[in-house]
């Protein structure tokens, strides 16, 4: 009977041992960068330890693309994967960043933010590690991390988190890059991460600056271009050219009062003209049934179908979904609204980008056919 015991006893340790051994693997995987491969436009590869060597050797440090015309003109920085679950943001970076070349001025491109970020996934979410993309050689797969720092990275959060503008925030918002701003070089992780990237927009003389994120269907700021106010006519401005070609935003002012984002503090640290992009993803909403990568990638759900019948959401959602290449479509549309208005505005700062994709091709062929193909 004792024997019984202990075997029983050993069998469950043993499965849990195996359960453990590939739970962790794939934990682990999390941890190797996924590749970009920028197009023949590219004119530097840069880190973000370049700009703040004490970033060098830890989780913050992320990769920079610089595509620079060497023409007089502006200089753009376009942030994706500020919050590492929000893909359409971070897909449109790496887009951005396998096509374009730079006609006049100079472009910046930081795909995955807080790099952090992209190691690990939210607790209890059940969210996929990866997505895919079809391209005509085959699936190119991505990590989808979380919000936030990897707690491995930075731990432990405070009780009440006090950014470097002084505001009191939960203490898990420790953690979010887009309340770190403008940094401290003496800070915890998040806080360096912001510090490299506000050292970066100095050195690296930015006009534009334009961070892509992704809200959840129910979440008012939607759809949206959010401005610092040193952009409010850059922002109406795009806002009348995107809708002259089928796209609505609405425009909403950052408040002065929410401290440490980047349409904020861009805009009063560094003085340059500051926009954050939000499409909607219902795959970090809260609404949602099942996270899965056809959620992702498709964004079809029946909950939020049904939330939209109700009338308790903030974007029209259709049996059809909000799908990753009309979210995509959606930011580089906002993106090239926002450099024609800066051409219009700012002479002297044009920025121009040649080979950006279509936003009409992109929502209908997707974004794998302009993606660097899959490696064999
Ligand atoms: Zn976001």
């Amino acid at each position: 009977m004792k024997n019984k015991h202990i075997m029983t006893g050993l069998l469950l340790l043993g499965l849990t041992l195996v359960a453990g051994f590939f739970s962790g693997r794939e934990f682990l995987s999390l941890r190797r960068n996924d590749e970009i491969f920028p197009g023949s436009g590219l004119t530097a590869r840069k880190r973000l330890s370049d700009y703040f060597p004490a970033l060098k050797d830890t989780a913050g440090d992320t990769e920079v693309f610089i595509f620079d015309s060497a023409a007089q003109g502006g200089n753009l920085l376009i942030l994706g994967g500020t919050h590492p679950n929000e893909p359409a943001g971070f897909m449109t970076a790496i887009l951005l960043a396998e096509t374009i070349r730079a006609a006049r001025g100079k472009a910046v491109i930081i795909p995955w933010a807080n790099a952090s970020g992209f190691t690990h996934s939210d607790p209890q979410e059940g969210s996929p590690q990866r997505f895919f993309i079809e391209t005509p050689t085959g699936r190119r797969w991505f990590r989808l991390g979380s919000r936030v720092t990897n707690p491995v990275h930075q731990w432990p959060d405070p009780t009440i988190y006090t950014n470097p503008m002084g505001q009191k925030l939960a203490g898990i918002e420790a953690r979010n890059l887009n309340r770190a701003y403008p940094g401290k070089a003496t800070g915890n992780l998040t806080e360096k991460v912001a510090f490299a990237i506000m050292a970066l927009i100095r050195k690296e003389g930015i006009d534009l600056g334009i961070d892509l994120h992704e809200s959840a269907p129910e979440y008012p700021v939607i759809n949206a271009i959010v401005f610092h106010e040193n952009a409010s006519e850059l922002a109406a401005i795009a806002q009348m050219e995107l809708q002259a070609e089928g796209f609505e935003f609405r425009l909403e002012a950052s408040p002065p009062n929410l401290r440490g984002l980047t349409h904020r503090e861009w805009g009063d640290a560094a003085g340059i003209k500051a926009v954050l992009l939000e499409t909607p993803n219902a795959s970090h909403g809260r609404l949602k049934g099942r996270p899965t990568v056809s959620l992702i990638v498709d964004g079809k759900d029946k909950y939020y179908e049904r939330a939209s019948r109700l009338g308790r959401l903030f974007v029209p959602y259709g049996p059809e979904g909000i799908p990753l290449k009309l979210r995509v479509a959606r930011h580089l549309a906002g993106v090239q609204a926002i450099l024609a208005s800066l051409h219009e505005l700012e002479p002297d700062e044009t920025i121009e980008l040649a080979n950006i994709p279509s936003p009409a091709e992109v929502q209908s062929k997707g974004i794998g056919l302009f993606l660097h193909p899959a490696l064999k």
